[in-house]
């Protein structure tokens, strides 16, 4: 499964930021999910769940943001944003888009409690 992997990971990637920056306790983790991952978002909440409970961050919340895409259309050069994975150019009918965001998954944000 995908999305176990990607929220195990996530886990690690924020376990190891709370340890560098000493925090005691970790509140939530933000993750910007471009569409064009195909990361569906109720599964990775749901592994990540199932996964959270067995690391240091405990019952710390998963915020997802979903960050639409960037193409452009090679034939015509304009720039659209889409919210789905239709990737045809709507002002020429242009296929063979080229993404420019959308594509990542990445730990944007972490609220932390640090002791003292
Ligand atoms: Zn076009």
């Amino acid at each position: 499964m995908h999305e176990w992997s990607l929220a195990t990971s996530l886990i690690k990637e924020a376990e190891a930021e709370a340890h560098r920056r000493g925090a005691i306790k970790v509140h939530s983790l933000t993750v910007r999910v471009g569409i064009l991952t195909g990361v569906v978002p109720e599964l990775l909440e749901r592994a990540y769940g199932a996964a959270v409970v067995d690391s240091s961050l405990k019952e710390a919340k998963l915020i997802l943001e979903i960050e639409p895409a960037r193409a452009r259309c090679p034939a015509c050069g304009k720039e659209t944003e889409f919210e789905d994975f239709l990737l045809v150019c709507p002002a020429c009918g242009g296929i063979g888009l080229k993404a420019l965001s959308g594509e990542g998954l990445v730990l944007t944000r972490m609220e932390l409690e640090v002791a003292g």
